[in-house]
């Protein structure tokens, strides 16, 4: 686990305007990014206020270590940066803390700083793979009800981490629009019918960024996985049901997943979220203890994160009114059954390579209550319970024009709360 150091003090201050008042990017949160100034080329930044620090442009008012990160992270994606683990990114947050916390510095780096509201915000990585695990046990009991109300989980799930490969060509970062997929869903006999997905839903999962690599053939130890966590953004995996439901077997999601998935762009990394690890929540009474290689008691006591998620949506109508996004959940991170730190380890256990800024998704987090459920198939109970919204509109899924609207914050006693910005994107049609 990642030792605790200045860069956490719960009191340290920033002479960058606002950024001590920030609900999401203190100094304490540092969080890193690709981004485009206006009329200027993708570079490496830092999100602080409401401003993004351009790194290649401070590169040269830093310690060595830092001043190396810096140059790693001045190019279009975060890759270089995360080739050889996190020590560079590590070396990178304390040489920019000491620079933001610094007023004598204030004179050098203010020109560094450009306005958040100016910037293009990119994907963070050039994402080789994506991998999408199934992790919310509520969820799984949730959707597995409705398939099958006897034996809503199956088997499998308490051994082993369940995923799939998806598609990494169609991760965009937050703000770009969703096109409706069309395909073929079940009809009313055997032939299916075809046409634009009638049941378009979110999925309101984390994504795990990965750092460092390791060898085809060889695996990551538990007790080492916690390592090749960059970091953590918000993940929309954008689901038609329709599809999804007609296409799974036997070989699992296809085209009901792939059409689209949304991140959102600011990496907060495992140094930033070093205080808000947290306890694996016990397993309950009666369930197998996870076989030896995914087993660790240090990832037991600190694998989890208190991390706080939320879903909104604002459909058209809303928006021409001039109302705000209304909130569909809220539900914590720990609705995780499986630590990240266990879906690196078991990845990589048949000796599957992993690469800087791949991306692992946990699967959509639902707990009990309904007031936390991740997803419109689980609110809407498979369309059977339309949701009724504030101004009197009903949703079973999503219609065009309506935007949902992720966040998250990491918040813990006696810390400094620190956002993940918005993973927000809008279903054009
Ligand atoms: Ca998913």
């Amino acid at each position: 686990m990642t030792a605790l150091d200045e860069t956490h003090d719960p009191q340290a201050t920033s002479w960058v305007e606002g950024a001590d008042g920030h609900p999401e990017f203190p100094v304490q949160n540092l969080p890193l990014g690709v981004f485009s100034p206006p009329g200027g080329g993708k570079r490496g930044g830092i999100a602080i206020g409401d401003f993004v620090l351009d790194l290649a442009a401070v590169a040269g008012l830093l310690g060595r270590d830092a001043s190396d990160a810096a140059r790693l992270a001045a190019g279009e994606t975060l890759n270089p940066l995360f080739a050889d683990g996190n020590a560079a990114a590590d070396a990178l947050r304390k040489g920019v803390f000491a620079l933001l916390t610094d007023a004598a510095s204030e004179r050098d780096v203010k020109s560094a700083l450009l306005p958040a509201s100016e910037c293009r915000l990119h994907l963070p990585f050039a994402v080789g793979d994506y991998t999408d695990f199934y992790t919310g046990i509520h969820h799984a009991m949730n959707v597995g009800k409705q398939f099958r109300p006897d034996n809503p989980l199956l088997p499998n799930y308490k051994y082993v981490p369940i995923g799939y490969h998806g598609r990494a060509s169609s991760i965009r970062p937050s703000g770009g629009d969703v096109r409706r997929p069309q395909g073929q869903r079940k009809g009313a006999g055997d032939a299916p019918e075809f046409g634009p997905s009638q049941r378009l839903d979110y999925e309101l999962e984390m994504g795990i960024w990965t750092s460092g690599s390791n060898e085809l053939g060889s695996d990551v130890k538990i007790a080492d996985a916690a390592k090749h966590i960059a970091g953590l953004c918000l993940l929309n995996d954008w689901s038609a049901r329709d599809l999804q439901a007609w296409e799974y077997q036997p070989l699992g999601p296809f085209l009901a997943k792939n059409f689209h998935s949304t991140v959102s762009p600011w990496v907060v990394t495992s140094a930033a979220l070093a205080p808000f690890r947290v306890a694996q929540p016990p397993r309950p009474e009666g369930d197998p203890s996870p076989l030896p290689y995914l087993l660790d008691a240090d990832d037991q006591a600190h694998g989890a994160y208190a991390i706080e998620m939320e879903v909104h949506l604002i459909t058209a109508r809303m928006r021409d009114a001039g109302l705000p996004p209304e909130r569909l959940s809220k539900g914590p991170m720990t609705a995780m059954y499986w630590t990240a730190a266990q879906l690196v380890a078991h990845h990589t256990v048949n000796g599957c390579n992993l690469q800087p800024g791949d991306l692992l998704g946990t699967g959509t987090l639902s707990s009990k209550a309904r007031e936390t459920f991740g997803s419109m198939l689980e609110l809407s109970e498979g369309g059977k319970s339309p949701l009724t919204l504030a101004n009197g509109e009903t949703r079973s899924f999503l219609e065009d024009g309506d935007e949902v609207i992720m966040t998250a914050r990491a918040a813990r006693d006696g810390c400094r709360t620190i956002g993940f910005g918005e993973c927000r994107a809008r279903i054009a049609g």
